[in-house]
């Protein structure tokens, strides 16, 4: 015995399946196409999409991660300054280590902006910028030491 059709899948309802009946206008469907269609299938029902979770309306909005701000912040800078204490290594040999002691302002000048000069772990949490400033030591001394045997040579 058909019973009527399913307004959601067009077959019909066997009085032994379960059926969810629309509150508002009143159509038979099967619960599980009621569920599946998320409410009720006549045009203009009040209860079309009444299952429908809100925000599966709304595009989805990507949430970024947030920026890293210190760590992409801070290494390019420290890179930089690594790069230029090496060459200016190379540099100070021959000019009693000027280059190195401008990168060393630089570093200087770099750590006060950024208060980590009161770090007591400095070497530890700024490993890229205490190199640099380990090359820079290194090129001033060899620089002034090199440049002196270098342009007093006879
Ligand atoms: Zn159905
Ligand atoms: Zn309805």
């Amino acid at each position: 015995m058909v019973l009527r059709e399913c307004g959601i899948c067009q077959s019909s309802v066997y009085p032994t399946e379960a059926t969810t009946t629309c509150p508002k206008c009143g159509l038979t469907f099967h619960a599980e196409c009621w569920r599946e269609n998320w409410g009720c299938a006549a045009y203009g029902c009040e209860q079309v999409n009444v299952l429908k979770p809100r925000d599966a309306n709304e595009p989805v909005v990507e949430e970024l991660p947030p920026p890293i701000v210190t760590e992409t912040e801070r290494l390019p800078g420290d890179f930089v300054l690594l790069g230029a204490a090496a060459i200016a290594l190379l540099a100070s040999a021959l000019s009693y280590g000027v280059p190195s002691l401008l990168v060393g302002l630089g570093i200087g000048w770099r750590a006060i902006k950024k208060k980590i000069w009161r770090d007591p772990k400095i070497f530890a949490s700024r490993p890229i910028l205490a190199a640099a400033a380990g090359l820079v030591l290194l090129g001033f001394a060899g620089g002034i030491v090199v440049s002196t045997f270098w342009w007093h040579r006879e």
